[in-house]
């Protein structure tokens, strides 16, 4: 077995489904494949969940990151996959199993790469930091502590190794979760007028905010921005005018939104309608909250890339990601370049009888020791 398929085996056979998580199995595990004279530092989140920094000092002290979340996301229908998930059974040249594409593929990538400069013994033009965090699937508990503690504000480069087809990422849609829960006031279903009807209010209100926002305006790459009701809740019985109604909005906003410009527009909508039906009540509360990222094609650390890509005769493609990764929690704090690159295909997460080209990873592993050598 080569080594790329062993690591990844052996990440895969570690459960780290979040939650529970329990990252700080992976975390050890990573360990055991590196000499034990290497630079690093856990961070215990506690309940058996860390995220692990490893450094190989350069010639330079600029700092290269690789950040690789751990985590995976829950499996739910174990018994229809056609190879058990967390086995990694490997097939026509793809292993099978949770977390392959996301992302323990863009993990063993890192791993790899950092050891062949180790068991090379080849010092790198910089120090290149490699970042495993917990929980990038949940909150992102692993890489808010690291950044609060300051453990990634010396990184002046970033690579965010989600499977991005191996093409350029290079911007990625923000997310933003509201709760409005109304409470309106209940009176027989024969006298509405008696009332305040929370769902209608509700109704007006997802209307009155959806209205405020330019769903057509289209970006190259990542396409509209979108705004769902995912979750909806209220009213008691037939003939009761709904006192309480709750319901989740979830907005994806590509680059040029500005989250708090929305937040704003929903509280002075909620505060305005609030006025016009004295005692109703509006509250809004921010569930999550990740702002778009966007990159310049002409960026130097863009260019590199691309000449990289060229010299080894891959194609050159940019891409925008749908979903959010961990840079959200980073590059708003320190204003750094990033880029989405890594091995697999970004369809193939969070779904069932998730695989991964072994030749990816392989392929990236390439790409990232290349940069490294000439940049
Ligand atoms: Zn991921």
């Amino acid at each position: 077995m080569d080594r790329i398929t062993e690591i990844l085996k052996r990440l895969i056979n570690i459960n780290t489904t979040n939650l529970p998580g329990n990252e700080m199995d992976a975390v050890n595990e990573i360990l055991k494949f590196f000499p034990q004279d290497i630079e690093y530092k856990i961070v215990d989140h506690g309940n058996n969940r860390g995220s692990l920094v490893i450094e190989i000092e350069g010639k330079s002290h600029e700092k290269i990151g690789f950040i690789g979340h751990i985590d995976t996301v829950p499996v739910s229908d174990e018994d229809s996959w056609i190879h058990p998930p967390f086995d990694g059974v490997i097939e026509n040249g793809y292993m099978y199993g949770r977390g392959t594409s996301d992302m323990k593929g863009g993990v063993t990538a890192m791993i790899l790469t950092a050891l062949y400069f180790l068991e090379n013994n080849i010092i790198p033009p910089y120090t290149l930091k490699f970042v495993f965090t917990a929980d990038e699937e949940s909150g992102g508990l692993g890489v808010r502590a690291l950044r609060d503690k300051g453990l990634l504000q010396d990184i002046s480069k970033v690579f965010i190794t989600e499977p991005s087809d191996e093409e350029i990422g290079i911007c990625e849609k923000g997310t933003l979760w509201l709760n409005i829960r109304i409470k309106g006031k209940s009176s027989h279903g024969s006298k509405p007028e008696l009332g305040i009807n929370a769902i209608e209010k509700l109704y007006e209100y997802i209307n009155k905010l959806k209205n405020t926002l330019d769903l057509d305006k289209k970006h190259s790459l990542l396409g509209n921005s979108s705004y769902a009701i995912t979750t909806i809740n209220g009213g008691v019985k037939t003939n009761i005018i709904p006192e309480n109604a709750n319901a989740t909005l979830d907005i994806r906003t590509i680059p040029g939104f500005n989250h708090e410009e929305i937040i704003d527009n929903a509280n002075k909508i909620a505060k305005d309608m609030e006025n016009e039906n004295q005692g109703m009540t509006i509250e809004v509360y921010v569930e999550n909250n990740r702002p778009p990222l966007t990159m310049d094609k002409n960026h130097e650390f863009i260019k590199e890339i691309v000449s990289v890509y060229e010299k080894l005769s891959y194609s050159v493609k940019f891409k925008g990601i749908n979903f959010y990764t961990d840079a959200s929690q980073l590059i708003p704090y320190h204003n750094i370049p990033f880029v989405i690159l890594g091995p697999g295909e970004e369809d193939m997460c969070h779904q069932k009888n998730e695989r991964i080209k072994i030749k990816s990873i392989g392929r990236m592993i390439e790409f990232y020791i290349s940069y490294i050598i000439n940049f």
